[in-house]
């Protein structure tokens, strides 16, 4: 495996762009995993419609259908077969949806590989919620960025926005507690804080703050 370091927290806390610019900084790629599984929840959508109940589906019933699916990543940009679906997979719709399957051990035993291989082929910047914990227990690196309630729904809305996404803020903070409680409280790979990760608090930092002190902390420890 080549260098990777990996970077969990939950949603709004700012781990996509501070991965970017430090993937971007040090030369190494980026990988961003929350989008294998939105993929995966794109294409659900897609097979069962948005009024399923996901979190009922039996896992032999998912195991069949992920048999049917290839998803690529390829430069931060996600294949579903041959479709580019990197915009579509920011609908606050396959938000919900990936975080309700995202739950299940099938799933994750699925997109597990195709984390693995692309840190085996890249120096590799990772991000997602089991990064420290689960995927790369061994990496160079780790880091865990975490930020207010109230500041990553922020965050959220105004991204969502920027998206052209018709959100309320309201919207956006209950979305982001029902994924907190959802990917938190799960029973397959639950996101925590593994003891080795440098915790960073995003709340009152500037981009470029935090960047300078992921960027310190990489470079003092090589
Ligand atoms: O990071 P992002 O918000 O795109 O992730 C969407 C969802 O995918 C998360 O809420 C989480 O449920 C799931 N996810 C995960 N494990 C990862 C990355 C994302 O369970 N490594």
């Amino acid at each position: 495996m080549k260098k990777v370091i990996a970077i969990d927290g939950p949603s709004g806390a700012g781990k996509s762009s501070v991965s970017k610019a430090v993937a971007k900084e040090l030369g190494f790629y980026y990988l961003d995993t929350g989008a294998l599984y939105r993929a995966v929840a794109y294409h659900f959508l897609k097979i069962f419609g948005s009024n399923k109940d996901f979190t009922a589906i039996p896992e032999e019933e998912i195991k069949k259908e992920l048999s049917n699916i290839k998803i690529i990543y390829d430069k931060g940009e996600v294949y579903l077969f041959s479709e580019n679906i990197t915009n579509l997979i920011r609908d606050p719709l396959v938000g919900t949806a990936t975080s309700q399957l995202s739950a299940k051990k099938v799933i994750r035993e699925f997109l597990l590989p195709l984390q693995r291989e692309f840190a085996e082929r890249h120096n590799t910047v990772a991000e997602g919620r089991d990064m420290t914990t689960v995927v790369f227990p061994d990496a160079w690196k780790k880091f865990y960025l975490d930020a207010s309630l109230e500041v990553r729904a922020k965050r959220r809305y105004e991204q969502l926005l920027s998206l052209g996404k018709e959100i309320t803020f309201d919207e956006a903070l209950r979305d982001i507690c029902e994924r907190d409680e959802r990917d938190s409280k799960r029973e397959e790979s639950p996101l925590i804080k593994s003891k080795d990760a440098f915790y960073i608090d995003t709340s009152n930092l500037s981009f470029d703050d935090v960047i300078k002190i992921v960027l310190k902390k990489v470079a003092e420890e090589s």
